[in-house]
């Protein structure tokens, strides 16, 4: 019989934590990376109960995990597990990745870097002097808003069916970075002039996911221009209702998958410590885009 070789007693355990994980594809990604670099590393899928979060996170512990990532819905709860969050973590709220260090579990956050490496690759622009409108304002828009208003943007505009959120984080950016973020509901008008003036608007809201792949965050009245980026958090579809329409007045549109991509690859370097060179990742992004086309 064929003895398997890929699992062995020094074998290193990594994996992620949420409900649900099965759609989760960061298994395949973390996996191909091991198996490209030859470490002997694995990554696994663990699905938690809402009330056993604090169980979960002593079990790995005790099993010394190497580290682990943090999906919906325990990214804000796992926090006050960990030992040491990072700065950028308190700030956005929210924990994605933890690296164990001889027992002692620090907190990171690799959406945000994870957006803005995918962002400035598939752009050619950043954020320094650019007025942005964010449209939602769950986590993802948090992350998204702190990183960048970290990186310099001039004005942030946050829209939200419910304001009070938009209030939350546009105050967090005041309070903390700098005062350059204004909150929004949605009132398609005055949406349309925030639009207007926005060089990268940014849908972070679930709207467009699918199975409701014929839903826009944003009303087909509304007109924008070829200068602007469109970027969408979504990956699934990977071209939303929102893209088709916003790539029917020339603008470039850019969808959530480099953001999922490389959250996962700075969560691999943190735990490693070793940087993936520039030329494999380009293949693997490749690689990863065919599982969802699938
Ligand atoms: P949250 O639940 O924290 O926030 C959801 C946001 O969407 C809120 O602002 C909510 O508004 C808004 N929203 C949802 N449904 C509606 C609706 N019918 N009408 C108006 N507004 C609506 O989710 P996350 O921020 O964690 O995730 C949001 C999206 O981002 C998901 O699709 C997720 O898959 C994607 N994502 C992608 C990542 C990537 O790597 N590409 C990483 C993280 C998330 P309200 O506040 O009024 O409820």
């Amino acid at each position: 019989m064929y003895i398997d070789h890929r699992v062995l007693g020094s074998t290193k355990l990594t994996g992620i934590i949420g409900n649900p994980v099965e759609h989760s594809i960061s298994p395949q990604l973390h996996n191909s990376i091991s198996f490209y670099l030859g470490l002997n590393l694995i990554y696994v899928p663990f699905k938690v109960e809402k009330n056993e979060l604090e169980n979960a996170v002593r079990g790995l512990k005790a099993l010394n995990i190497a580290g682990f990532n943090v999906t919906v819905p325990y990214k804000k709860d796992i926090m006050k597990f960990i030992d040491e969050n990072s700065k950028e973590a308190i700030l956005v709220g929210a924990v994605n990745t933890v690296k164990n260090i001889n027992g002692r579990l620090y907190g990171y956050n690799t959406d945000a870097e994870g957006f803005a490496r995918a962002f400035k690759e598939e752009s050619g622009e950043g954020f320094k002097a650019k007025q942005v409108a964010l449209i939602g304002a769950g986590g993802a828009a948090r992350a998204i808003a702190v990183k960048i208003a970290l990186e310099g943007a001039k004005k942030i505009y946050i829209v939200n069916r419910t304001k009070s959120k938009a209030d939350e984080i546009a105050g967090i950016i005041n309070n903390n970075i700098m005062n350059i973020a204004e909150s929004c509901g949605l009132d398609e008008e005055m949406n349309a002039e925030i639009y207007k003036k926005c060089d990268i608007i940014i849908n972070t809201t679930s709207i467009g996911m699918y199975p409701e792949v014929k839903s826009s965050p944003v009303s087909r009245n509304i007109c924008f221009f070829s200068h602007q980026i469109i970027y969408d958090v979504i990956y699934n579809p990977q071209r939303t209702q929102f893209l088709e329409d916003c790539g029917r007045f020339g603008c470039k549109v850019i969808n959530g998958l480099g953001m999922l991509f490389y959250q996962g690859i700075y969560a691999y370097e943190i735990w490693t410590g070793v940087k993936i060179p520039e030329e494999p990742l380009k293949d693997l992004f490749r690689s990863f885009s065919n599982i969802l086309d699938k």
